[in-house]
């Protein structure tokens, strides 16, 4: 086995050796790179094969004769490397190799893509592993699977959609009712035998061709298959779900199959080193006693748990007795004790090899172990925050890699709403499953996925409510608030699936009678209809009837304790934008460290305000505006108060007036008519004020300072109330700290006439107040001519927040407001990458953001810089606001933990980025020291003299 890691296109591994290893996931795919790193920690594994991520590439682009070309002496090579370990020969007629095709990407694609099992099997196989192993149940029952699914995967059988029937499902069914059997384990081995015969006859009708008996077709039909499923509809659209790119196409993994269904000393399970659900540090998972891998996650049988701790758990949720339990489920610790023992040693060993939670697979095949397959475990929100600080603090790893272990937009799920206590105390539970994905979910049941589709774009709150789910629900699945089943375990698709994705899922309802063609669901005798509204509670496995009420979540234990270690290691702080004290608490208690943008435009529209407002609006001259914003005064004074109030000792940013005034006035007839009623005007007034109002292009119209320039009796009143504010509190021994921002400027000269109203006005509160208190005058840099003069409007602005949702729109020209209708096809066809509004465009958008930062500091060194655009909280702009030195992100208030271990992350990279760069600093200096040494010197004259006399000859 060759040692060199560089441009093969087939690894080997078995027998505890290997070609690759654990670090090379881009080339091998996560499954051939972890297959290759146990074999070299001495786990025991079935040898095999992995062809790389790079043919498939090549497959794509350069089509099937190329990639064939590029690997057939090597994959021959593999298949005899298998065959001499496992002492098996390929077709053979007395000990045939049989194989197994599997994909494995970079990222782990659960289900999304296809395999192929029981590779090798025709005519003369059977009868040579019939001889072999004395079991012709297993056999003929291996070879009709492999038929049937060599048939739906390779040769194109499988139905298009749901509503069609598999042609080989439809043959069981019929081969049933003949037999007058219910169960497929109740066919007989001749059976199976005649089923073979028939999935043939089959395969000949559809596909006009015989089933292929030669192993060595089968094998390149099923690699060439599983390269074609990296672009299937699922798959593509899991990659789109979880930003995978296209282009890293998917490792084949070829190995020697190993039988869990050989009788009662073999079994199959999949099983998780922590619980993927809530993070406890507890070994769990599920095994079936003779069977194959596919039937513990297809939800078709009910799994049994692995240890007897979580056997004895699972019984008191599934409402079965000690005795049956022990009789009917015992757990494989109770069952196989010894493998059990094997198994728990190998899964210590594994975690602590990759200091992570791992999900692994395995089968027993006649009383001996093989491990299948182990990877980072995909586990639920909460989960990644407990396993990563419990992890921590085992002092397994360090507080960067907890840090980077979390993926900031998971922290979502930690924030969403959970039941009330009351309300749920309250609630009638009508069914109980396991609790496969924690969170609380209300919503309407709907029954088939593709109805939830439809559905969730009217808006409609759903619950997915399945007997079980397949890869074909994703869509379904993702659209869904929760998803309830009625079979499958913690492993099954859906489990497995809804914890990858943060949505709350109960699974293995078993009480549950499921009808899709009625779209009925009975329990108890009662039935339930498709938009009835029912609740899941994924943290307790309990199904409810009706909606619940929920609350606001809150930030404790774990999630707390990681949102400190964060904070320790983060530059930038995180602020909230906020314009209500409530939402300021809500940030605060997330750990906000301020007030970002508080738009005070938002305050103008409850109640008595909006009238005033629009009698501002509606003053023929400054006189009559200078009156209506008098009423203004005390209600904006208050506003702030209670903001300030909330965020006390911490710097609140408000921003003065910016959206244009026709925001403000009714545009329907009937609006119209009640303002004009409400103010004493004729409705023909209203009509021609809103008409003078009416602008083409309203956000690039009069809005933003350009208001506060031409009526700066607004910014007045608003600097005054902000002033006044601080000065009251102060009083009372609360510390304002108001830092006063002026909107959209894109002159000096705006932003110095902005800052001489509020300076002015704010000396003058202080004279009558005979009191002062610090404040400072910033402004928003949106617009693109500010950000190119950065360094003069710094003259000026003693703070800098990027608005960057105008900024993109700007320097895009792209609308914020009508962007909905090309941005999808340009997100579709790849001309963007991603949507600007939510992702932080460096390469155009950032450039301003970048330039602007260093010209302001030009002119100001300690400017404040921050942002205030959406961005904020979007973790990768995060990271891009950290790189360019902002002090501070400021996002809305449910973002704010997420932002806050964005930040830390950003910083953990960069001071890993630094440490790398120094360390080949120093490598290159140590070579260019050596090269300048007198031995080198000498030895390259030499070389030189040498080349000289070659050329003078
Ligand atoms: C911005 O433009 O980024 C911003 C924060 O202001 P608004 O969204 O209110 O225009
Ligand atoms: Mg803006």
């Amino acid at each position: 086995m060759s040692k060199e890691k560089s441009k093969k296109s087939v690894y080997l591994f078995g027998d505890r050796k290997a070609d690759g290893d654990a670090s090379m996931k881009n080339l091998l795919g996560g499954k051939g790179a972890n297959l290759a790193e146990m074999n070299l920690i001495g786990v025991p594994v079935p040898p095999g094969f992995t062809i790389t991520t790079e043919i498939c590439t090549v497959y794509n682009t350069e089509g099937r004769d190329k990639a064939v070309n590029l690997i057939k002496k090597d994959v021959e090579e593999g298949i005899r490397f298998i065959e001499k370990i496992m002492g098996t020969s390929f077709g053979d007629k007395t000990n045939p190799c049989l194989v197994s095709v599997r994909s494995g990407s970079r990222a782990s694609m659960p289900g999304m893509m296809d395999t192929i099992l029981n590779l090798g099997l025709n005519d003369d196989a059977v009868q040579g592993l019939i001889k072999k192993t004395g079991n012709e149940r297993f056999v003929w029952d291996s070879y009709r699977r492999f038929v049937q699914m060599y048939g739906d995967v390779v040769l194109g059988m499988k139905p298009a959609s749901k509503e069609d029937v598999d042609p080989f499902e439809e043959i069981i069914e019929k081969m049933k009712e003949e037999k007058k059997v219910e169960l497929d384990t109740d066919l007989s081995p001749s059976d199976l035998k005649e089923l073979v015969t028939r999935f043939k006859k089959a395969v000949k009708k559809v596909t006009k061709k015989d089933f292929p008996d030669d192993p060595w077709e089968q094998l390149w039909g099923s690699v060439m298959a599983v390269f074609d499923s990296w672009m299937n509809d699922r798959a593509i659209f899991y990659r789109k779900l979880n930003n995978i790119p296209e282009e890293w196409g998917t490792a084949v993994n070829v190995q020697a199959m190993v039988f869990g269904n050989m009788g009662l000393t073999s079994a199959t399970g999949v099983a998780f080193t922590r619980d993927a659900s809530t993070g406890e540090n507890l070994f769990n998972g599920e095994y079936l006693i003779n069977a194959q891998g596919e039937d513990v996650v297809a939800g078709i049988r009910t799994p049994q748990q692995i240890t007897k701790e979580g056997s004895i758990r699972w019984a008191k949720l599934a409402n079965v007795t000690e005795k049956d339990r022990k009789a009917n489920f015992p757990s494989l610790e109770e069952a196989m004790p010894a493998l059990y023992k094997e198994l728990y040693d190998t899964q210590k060993k594994l975690e602590s090899h990759y200091r992570d939670m791992q999900d692994l697979e395995f089968t027993i095949q006649e009383g001996k172990l093989w491990l299948l397959q182990t990877r980072s475990g995909k586990r639920a929100g909460g989960a990644m925050v407990s396993i990563a600080m419990d992890m921590f603090n085992e002092k397994m790893i360090d507080a960067e890699t907890a840090l980077l272990r979390i993926e900031p937009a998971r922290l979502e799920e930690l924030l969403h709403p959970v039941f009330d206590k009351d309300a749920i105390k309250k609630a009638n539970v009508i069914a109980k499953g396991l609790p496969a994905s924690p969170g609380a979910a209300t919503g309407q049941i709907v029954f088939h996925a593709d109805e939830a589709e439809n559905q969730a774009k009217d808006g409609k709150k759903l619950i997915l409510v399945r007997i079980e789910t397949s890869p074909e629900d994703l869509k379904g699945m993702n659209v869904a608030q929760g998803i309830l089943t009625a079979r499958g375990g913690m492993t099954s698709h859906a489990a497995v699936v809804a914890r990858g994705m943060g949505k709350c899922c109960v699974s293995g309802a078993g009480s549950l009678r499921i009808d899709y063609k009625t779209r009925t669901l009975v329990v108890d005798k009662k039935t339930y209809k498709e938009g009835d509204w029912i609740s899941l509670n994924g943290t307790t496995g309990e199904v409810y009837e009706g909606k619940i009420a929920t609350k606001d979540p809150e930030l404790s234990g774990d999630f707390g304790k990681l949102m400190d270690l964060a904070d320790k290691h983060s530059r930038m702080l995180v602020r909230t934008n906020a314009d209500t004290p409530h939402d300021a608490q809500v940030a605060r208690a997330f750990g906000a460290k301020g007030i970002g943008l508080c738009r005070t435009e938002h305050m103008f529209f409850e109640g008595e305000r909006i009238k005033a407002m629009r009698e501002m609006i509606l003053a023929n001259d400054e006189a009559g505006r200078r009156k209506a914003l008098e009423k203004l005064l005390p209600m904006q004074r208050s506003d702030f108060e209670g903001i300030f109030e909330a965020m006390h000792d911490l710097p609140v940013t408000v921003r003065l007036l910016d959206p244009p005034l026709h925001e403000f006035v009714p545009h329907e007839e009937a609006n119209q008519k009640e303002m004009a009623k409400e103010m004493g005007i004729t409705v023909a007034d209203v009509k021609a004020k809103v008409n003078e109002l009416h602008e083409f292009n309203p956000m690039l119209g009069h809005r933003g300072c350009r208001l506060g320039n031409t009526y700066p009796e607004i910014s007045e009143m608003q600097a005054r109330a902000i002033i006044e504010a601080a000065l009251n509190l102060k009083k009372k021994g609360i510390r304002a700290i108001p830092e006063i921002m002026i909107p959209l400027t894109g002159t000096l000269e705006e932003m110095k006439m902005q800052e001489k109203i509020v300076r002015e006005t704010a000396t003058k509160v202080f004279a009558e107040r005979k009191d002062t208190i610090d404040y400072l005058v910033g402004t928003m840099i949106e617009i693109p001519r500010a950000a190119l003069i950065a360094d003069r409007i710094a003259e000026s602005a003693e703070f800098f927040s990027f608005g960057t949702n105008d900024l993109t729109q700007m320097t895009f020209g792209y609308s914020r407001d009508d962007a909905g209708k090309f941005l999808p096809v340009y997100l579709e066809k790849g001309i963007l990458k991603h949507d600007p509004f939510q992702v932080l465009d460096r390469e155009g958008v950032g450039q301003l953001v970048q330039m602007a930062t260093l010209r302001g500091r030009m002119t100001r060194p300690h400017l404040k810089v921050g942002i205030c655009g959406e961005h904020g909280g979007e973790p990768s702009s995060v990271e891009f606001c950290h790189s360019v030195g902002m002090n501070y992100v400021s996002c809305s208030p449910f973002r704010v933990p997420i932002a806050r271990l964005a930040a830390s992350q950003a910083a953990i990279k960069e001071a890993a980025e630094l440490k790398a760069e120094k360390k080949s600093d120093k490598k290159s200096d140590k070579k260019d020291k050596i090269k300048g040494s007198k031995k080198a010197i000498k030895k390259a004259d030499k070389k030189e003299k040498k080349a000289d006399k070659k050329k003078k000859k």
